[in-house]
């Protein structure tokens, strides 16, 4: 049978000019993700990317579940290909959906014609198909109105498709169309999802993760690589930047007053952040802070954190409730890992009064017995690359 992926392109068929160089990124995602799962033939025409596969060992099923996972995309279908002749594709509906026929009560079929050349209307290639489907199952009833069995045809320039239910894309743009972001990742339920959700946006990724080595155990960051791998692939291939963190902690413990020990280290995290995103040309930062969750993300604090850095600071959770989180952590898979026991770096020397509302005169005031760039350019020098595939 001659199997094959169509995916429909979302967003970026509103694209103007541009729509080319959205397209080839595209294109070039859908490559690289099917590399792993076959040989593949993969080329955009018509809105659509199709994935054909040049021999009988790619893992269709693995290309359609990878395909789910790839942003730029409404709809991703798999479909049978066969000849631009109306009994040829009555046979490949026979054959391609038989077991969706032996479980349906009833049925129609739906075309769509690109192909305007076609010699026949929608309507009618429809009502031939339809006819002849009705013949080979008679105990399947058509129902135009309700069918738990829809048959689609699709005519396209170079050949038919059919196929039944087609399963929701990503939705998106695609990864690398909408620049790079610097994404710090803990091992919680949040960060994973602010990164997901940015990522989908069209935005590369280089998460960014603070370790506080021995006070988080080597587990920890293990957690937070697993986290990364899970992401990959939506966010597809990364390099996950993990930065010992232990030294400037204890240099805030020791020469800062208590309460401001956490909105310190916060400055200190954005600013090791916009050192890496200079290097990697990453446009923005990202966090996932929601509004009031805890002390040191209420509005005050979130501006005196950001206050060190000129590049955005993106916080794409900052309405969300955690049960809108948690529903699309579990949607993502990465929930399950999220919630394992682990020890967060901001949890090392938690003050027991926070400052809900730093004022940022004392910030400095206080910061201002460190050697904070030397502190910084030192934590970065020593930060450990690791890549991150599926
Ligand atoms: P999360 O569930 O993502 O850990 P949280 O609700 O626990 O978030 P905080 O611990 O205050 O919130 O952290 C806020 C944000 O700061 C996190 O979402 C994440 O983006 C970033 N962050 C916190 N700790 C780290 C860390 N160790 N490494 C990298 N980023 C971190
Ligand atoms: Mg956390």
């Amino acid at each position: 049978m001659n199997d094959i992926l169509l995916l429909k392109q979302g967003e970026i068929v509103l694209k103007g000019l541009n729509r080319r160089v959205f397209e080839d990124k595209l294109v070039a995602n859908v490559r690289r993700r099917m590399a792993h799962v076959g040989k593949f033939r993969v080329y955009a025409a018509q809105s659509t990317v199709y994935v054909e596969p040049l021999d009988g060992e790619a893992d269709m099923d693995a290309a359609f579940e990878a395909a789910k996972q790839i942003f730029g995309f409404v709809a991703v279908v798999r479909a049978a290909a066969c000849p631009k002749d109306p009994d040829a594709i009555f046979e490949t509906a026979r054959d391609y959906l038989s077991e969706d026929f032996a479980r349906a009560r009833s049925f129609k079929v739906e075309t769509k014609r690109s192909d305007k050349a076609f010699p026949m209307t929608s309507i009618e290639l429809s009502q031939h198909v339809g006819g002849l489907l009705a013949e080979a199952f008679p105990e399947v009833a058509v129902d135009v109105h309700e069918p738990e069995l829809t048959v689609r045809v699709e005519v396209r320039e170079a050949a038919a498709y059919v196929h039944s239910v087609p399963a929701p894309g990503a939705g998106g743009m695609p990864v690398g169309s909408c620049g790079s972001a610097v994404s710090m990742l803990s091992g919680g339920i949040d960060s994973p999802v602010s990164t997901w959700m940015t990522a989908k946006r069209g935005v590369h990724i280089i998460p960014v993760h603070f370790f506080s080595f021995p006070y988080t155990s080597e587990l920890a960051k293990e957690k937070v690589i697993e986290l990364a791998r899970l992401l990959a692939p939506w966010c597809g291939r990364m390099t996950l930047e993990v930065v010992p963190f232990t030294h400037i902690q204890e240099e805030i413990r020791d020469h800062c007053p208590e309460e401001y020990f956490t909105v310190i280290m916060r400055r200190f995290m954005t600013r090791i952040c916009e050192k890496i995103a200079v290097e990697n040309r990453c446009g923005a930062i990202v966090t996932g802070e929601s509004l009031g969750q805890v002390a040191s993300q209420t509005m005050e604090a979130m501006a005196v954190t950001q206050e060190p850095v000129k590049i955005p600071v993106l916080r794409p959770l900052v309405c969300m409730d955690k049960r809108e989180i948690i529903e699309i952590a579990r949607k993502i898979g990465t929930f399950e890992t999220s919630i394992l026991p682990y020890e967060d770096c901001c949890t090392v020397f938690t003050p027991r009064h926070p400052r809900t509302k730093p004022r940022l005169a004392e910030v400095l005031e206080a910061e201002s017995a460190l050697d904070v760039q030397g502190l910084v350019e030192e934590v970065v020098m020593k930060k450990e690359s690791v890549p991150i595939y599926r």
